[in-house]
Formats: C-alpha cells, structure tokens, sequence
C-alpha cells in the first residue's frame, strides 16, 4: 500500500478515524474499497464500487463493498442519495458539495459577495432533474448592493 506522508487526508483517514473509534478493524479489503471510492468522481453506484475493487490485486467480497459502503455512510464521508425510480442507490463524497458557492454580485458595480444559506443549500441538495445527474453548482445571484442603493437613493433625492 503507498502512503507517502505528503498525502493530505482524506477518506482513507476519515473513516480510518471511524472505525477506530467504533472499535472495528480498518482490513486491507475495506481499504480497498476506500480507495477505489476516493479515485471516484461526482456519483457513483455499489455495483461501479464492485467492479473497481475486482480489477485491484485484492479479492474483496461485494459484501465488504456493501459494508464498507455503510461504513462510509454511518461516518459521514459518503453521502446516500435517494434513488431515481429502478435505480441503485447513488453515494457521492460528502465534500463534493460541503462548500456549494453562493454569491450576491451586485449588476451596478460588480461587488460580490459569498452568503451562507443552509436551508437554500439543502434544498439545492435535494433538488433532482430529469435526465441530468447534477455534480456542483455555482449560484450567483444579481441585485443592487446596498452602497448602490444608497448612491440611488441621493441622486434621486437630489
Ligand atoms: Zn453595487
């Protein structure tokens, strides 16, 4: 197994933390699968899991992918999404979409600004759409800022 030190963590020792504090075993078999799930981009299904982890060196069970699939869930580092109609569940990496962007640009002068908005980001989260799997989004959202407003505000007044 490479570890070289200048890695920087990620789900490997995310759900090594985990197990540790769940008191289970971190197997080169579930290792495996973490792997393979951290060389994964946007989302991705238990079965793509299984055929990655056959073509490894390592002879992993689809019931250690399944396992370790509910480790990741459990510990937070893979995310479930609800299934489209027949489908597999879809996971994606919990960080994937941590940091969603949302910024007020203001259409006068251009000034933007970052805004958190949980309940505008879980909605965004849970939003589906026809015939389109959605990996990020970047919301920008245009308005006047208030210096503007004010600047209106004393050329209308004067
Ligand atoms: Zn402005």
């Amino acid at each position: 197994m490479n570890t070289s030190p200048s890695k920087k963590p990620g789900l490997r020792e995310a759900l090594g933390e985990y197990i540790a504090k769940s008191k289970l075993r971190l197997t080169p078999e579930r290792l495996a699968v973490v792997e393979a799930a951290e060389a994964l981009t946007g989302r991705f299904t238990v079965e793509t899991l299984i055929a990655r982890v056959k073509e490894g060196p390592m002879g992993v069970s689809p019931a250690t992918v399944y396992n370790t699939v509910e480790l990741m869930v459990e510990s937070g580092i893979l995310r479930r999404l609800a299934p489209a109609d027949g489908r597999s569940a879809a996971y994606e990496k919990a960080t994937m979409m941590a940091r969603p962007r949302l910024l007020l640009v203001c259409s006068a002068c251009g000034s933007t600004k970052e805004i958190k908005d949980p309940e505008l980001v879980k909605l965004l989260d849970r939003r589906r759409f026809q015939s389109f799997d959605p990996e990020y989004y970047d919301l920008k959202i245009f308005g006047i800022c208030s210096k503007c407003q004010r600047r209106r505000r004393r050329v209308r007044s004067v």
